[in-house]
C-alpha cells in the first residue's frame, strides 16, 4: 500500500513537473516570437565582404528555387575576387567553424538579437568556435570550397533567425512556413 502510494506521489510530481517545464517552454517561445517580430529588418549589418557593393550580388536570389540540392537559396552570393577579406558584420558568437561537404570552410556567429549568420565557401576561415567576434573584425578569405568548387569565388550569406518573423510569411512563394526564419540579407545591409 505504502509503495503503491510513494509512487502515484512520484507520478504526480513528474507530471507537475513536466507541466511547468511545458508552460516555461510556451512563454519562452512567446517571448522569443515577441522579440523577434517587435525588432524586425532593419538596414544596420556591414557587407561581410571588404569592397563589395550591390553589384557583388544577384539581388533576386535570395529564396530562389529550385537551386540545387538545398531546394532554395536560403542566403546571397556575393562575387569577390579570391581571398578577398571576409568580415564579421555584426558583434556576435562564433558557435561554429569548420568544414562541411556543402558549405566547405564555414563559419556561424549567432548575435544578441539570436540570429545566425552562415559564412560559406572560404578559402580559409581564421576563427575557432565559441570565440566572440566584433564588428568589422576578419572571419576569412572568400574561395570557392565545399559544393562551389566549381563556381566562381564567392561568400554564401544568410541570415537565420531562431524565432519565426511572421510577416515573412508568403503564400506565393515556396517553403512559406521556413521563409519566417530567414531574412533577406540585403534588406539587412547599413547602404551608406
Ligand atoms: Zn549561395
Amino acid at each position: 500500500m505504502a509503495n503503491r502510494h510513494r509512487k502515484s506521489l512520484v507520478l504526480r510530481n513528474v507530471k507537475s513537473s513536466v507541466k511547468a517545464l511545458t508552460i516555461l517552454l510556451l512563454a519562452l517561445s512567446v517571448i522569443g516570437i515577441a522579440y523577434a517580430n517587435l525588432i524586425g529588418e532593419k538596414k544596420e549589418i556591414l557587407i561581410p565582404v571588404t569592397g563589395a557593393n550591390k553589384n557583388s550580388w544577384d539581388s533576386k536570389s535570395f529564396w530562389h528555387s529550385p537551386w540545387g540540392k538545398s531546394k532554395v537559396h536560403k542566403g546571397i552570393d556575393i562575387f569577390a575576387t579570391r581571398k578577398s577579406l571576409v568580415i564579421s558584420p555584426i558583434n556576435g558568437l562564433i558557435i561554429s567553424a569548420g568544414y562541411s561537404e556543402n558549405g566547405g570552410n564555414y563559419v556561424y556567429v549567432l548575435d544578441a538579437k539570436l540570429r545566425t549568420y552562415y559564412f560559406a565557401h572560404l578559402n580559409r576561415q581564421e576563427k575557432s568556435s565559441f570565440s566572440f567576434i566584433k564588428k568589422g573584425q576578419r572571419i576569412g578569405l572568400v574561395g570557392n570550397s565545399g559544393n562551389a568548387i566549381s563556381s566562381p569565388p564567392h561568400l554564401h550569406f544568410s541570415i537565420f533567425s531562431l524565432f519565426p518573423i511572421i510577416k515573412n510569411y508568403s503564400r506565393k512563394e515556396k517553403f512559406t512556413w521556413m521563409k519566417m526564419f530567414y531574412l533577406d540579407p540585403v534588406k539587412s545591409f547599413k547602404t551608406t
